[in-house]
């Protein structure tokens, strides 16, 4: 296969060697880390601080519903519906444009995200804003069709990074459901099994997910690698970089499920 200058410099982002002119194959190790933005604006995406200590319980899915995006953000900062509200230091509502054209779902949030607020502001993370740059996408201000919204199924720390357990991700789904119906994505990014079994309702493995659209409430929903373990498994990038190219077809306009 021949590579435009264009798709060598998006697959070069994402981490993605090309060989000879034939075919992409996976760098094996970290890809190129590009600079994250020192702070991010504060916008209706920003991360609110916890309200630590807070006696307010988490407000029905029902109430949920109804709620708009400053209160949505703020029942999330308060909400002591699990014990995952114990051990947090703060909650992570999410980052990025409101009316974002394409949503990305997570797990949960891991240490450095709890400390600083904000979803995949790790190893993973910068992998994860490599891919997005690599199809043209940011979580830094951009216009809404460029600009994503990043979220977790969970938006607290599971205590040393375990699994999210099936009742905290029942729990926490309310918000996840109401997030997705104020931005009104029109694709939905699922990386990783938890986020694409929560939003599929489905016990399916990640394999089985990928290389479809499926559908969440309407929204286009594509099934993707986690980018933590595209860092452990730098191979399947090429997989990865399919997912995002099906993803962005559907934007287009050219897949549907
Ligand atoms: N992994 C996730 O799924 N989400 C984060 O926010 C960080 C790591």
């Amino acid at each position: 296969m021949r590579w435009s200058e264009r798709q060598r410099t998006m697959l070069q982002a994402m981490g993605l060697r090309l060989f000879g002119a034939a075919t992409a194959s996976a760098l094996p190790g970290v890809p190129a880390v590009s600079p994250r933005p020192a702070a991010r604006a504060g916008g209706p995406a920003a991360a609110a601080p916890a309200a630590r200590g807070a006696t307010v319980a988490a407000p029905t899915g029902t109430d949920v519903a109804t709620l708009d995006w400053t209160a949505l953000r703020a029942a999330v900062a308060a909400c002591r519906a699990c014990a995952l509200c114990e051990s947090r230091q703060q909650t992570v509502f999410g980052v990025g444009h409101a009316h974002a054209h394409w949503m990305v779902v997570g797990e949960a949030p891991g240490e450095q995200e709890d400390r600083q607020g904000e979803p995949f502001v790790g190893p993973a993370g910068q992998l994860l804003d490599n891919m997005l740059r690599s199809i043209g996408l940011t979580r830094s201000d951009a216009p809404p069709e460029r600009q994503v919204f990043i979220a977790n199924t969970l938006k607290c720390r599971p205590p040393r990074n375990r699994n999210p357990d099936p009742a905290e991700t029942a729990q926490c789904a309310p918000f996840l459901e109401r997030q997705i119906a104020l931005i009104a994505p029109r694709i939905i990014l699922a990386m990783g099994r938890f986020a694409a079994q929560a939003l599929l309702a489905s016990d399916a493995p990640l394999g089985k997910l990928r290389g479809r659209v499926h559908q969440y409430r309407g929204v286009p929903v594509v099934v993707t690698y986690h980018p933590a373990y595209l860092l452990r498994t730098p191979a399947d990038k090429a997989r990865a970089w399919e997912d995002l190219c099906l993803a962005a077809s559907v934007v287009q306009g050219g897949a549907t499920a």
